[in-house]
């Protein structure tokens, strides 16, 4: 006899000591001793457990009684999408029937997971898929997390190594999504062990949020997809330009540098003939040269709407020596998982039913200025 989901607590998307307390109580209102709280973590944090029927260490009785206790909300894998290029791209299905999409990227010795944070986007940043899907709603601190969950017992299970860096750069806008998110940092860095430093944080560039993540005392670091260095480009680009132009989401920035420290990473996605000129290459080192910075330059991912093209190579490499000559570090990013549909921006699910947003206005807009 198993509750629904919905009735009962998602441990896993409890905060370390809560469910450390919930679990204490629980088996002590059973008469049962302690270490079986610390059992129960193990399964939860270690091994990925993604039911209580495979926590065999403890008896059958209670493994029901705390499937009627609590739930884990473990999405169930739709598919997993090798690339060529060693890219994975897994399809989660959500208790409700949502579906967000996690990609784990090898690369050197590290291999990275990409997560979403929202199921679709409402951010509307005119070169994604995911913006062009549309909003469909919030994940919890526990579904972004079973997303790791997830992944590094796939990549356990499937010989590859363990997870050592972890991007929200997935579907979604994190900082939208502070209810979610921050409780989901402080998972995976205090229960799962992942260390703040590789926990990167891609944010269009929500004011509030950014803020918020200073406060925190850990190290996570932080993203900004920047994308143009003024403010009649960017916001052809990025709507919440228009909400937070970028004078104010500079000062949010500051504050973050100011509270730790810590080097901040500008995403650029170059865009031939758009904001990929020498002139704008100029205009961005001597906006965010006041900062520790790093610029990854990602080639556009073309996607069905806009009718643009990503910058061709010595036009990345001309923006890219642009920068360093003005002591600004920047990296040229290779697209991974393309012939998965895994690369930056077309992170949509094909299995979508519901209709695309009407983003015709723009379209029309975008059209008419290309023309
Ligand atoms: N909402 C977060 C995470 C988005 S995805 C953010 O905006 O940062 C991570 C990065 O991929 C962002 O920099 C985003 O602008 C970029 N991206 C989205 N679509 C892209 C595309 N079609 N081509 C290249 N980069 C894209």
């Amino acid at each position: 006899m198993t509750r629904d989901a919905e009735t009962t607590v998602d441990l896993l998307g409890l905060l370390p000591e809560e469910a450390e307390a919930r679990l204490l109580e629980h088996f002590h209102a059973r008469g049962e001793r302690a270490y079986r709280v610390r059992q129960v973590r193990a399964w939860l944090y270690e091994r990925d457990a993604a039911a209580f029927e495979e926590m065999t260490d403890l008896p059958a009785r209670e493994r029901h009684a705390l499937a009627e206790a609590f739930s884990l909300a473990a999405p169930a894998l739709v598919q997993a999408a090798r690339s060529a290029d060693g890219t994975v791209k897994h399809l989660w299905r959500l208790g409700d029937g949502e579906l967000v999409e996690s990609v784990l990227i090898p690369a050197d010795n590290r291999l990275t997971l990409c997560i979403s944070s929202q199921a679709g986007c409402a951010m509307a940043c005119v070169f994604c898929a995911t913006g062009w899907s549309g909003y469909r709603r919030q994940l919890s601190a526990g579904e972004i997390v079973a997303q790791f969950r997830g992944a590094r017992r796939w990549a356990r299970e499937n010989g590859r190594g363990p997870i050592t860096n972890i991007v929200f750069m997935g579907m979604g806008e994190p900082l939208m999504n502070p209810k979610g998110v921050f409780p989901a940092l402080t998972l995976l860095n205090q229960a799962y062990g992942v260390g703040a430093r590789r926990i990167t944080v891609s944010t269009v560039g929500v004011v509030p949020g950014i803020r918020e993540l200073a406060r925190r005392p850990e190290q996570f670091r932080l993203a900004v997809s920047l994308h143009a260095p003024n403010h009649e480009l960017r916001q052809r680009i990025v709507p919440i330009e228009r909400k937070h132009p970028i004078p104010e989401l500079l000062e949010a920035l500051r504050e973050f540098e100011a509270a730790g420290g810590r080097r901040i990473t500008f995403e650029y996605t170059m865009i031939d003939g758009v904001n990929d000129s020498p002139a704008l290459a100029r205009e961005l080192a001597d906006l965010i040269g006041q900062f520790q910075a790093h610029v990854n330059l990602i080639p556009y991912n073309p996607i069905p709407g806009p009718p643009w093209r990503p910058s061709p190579p010595q036009r990345l490499r001309a923006f890219a020596a642009t920068l360093h000559a003005r002591g600004i570090e920047a990296t040229v990013r290779e697209p991974r998982g393309r012939d998965i549909a895994a690369a930056c921006g077309q992170l949509r699910a094909e299995h979508e039913t519901s209709p695309p947003r009407p983003f015709l206005q723009l379209q029309q807009a975008l059209a008419g200025s290309a023309g």
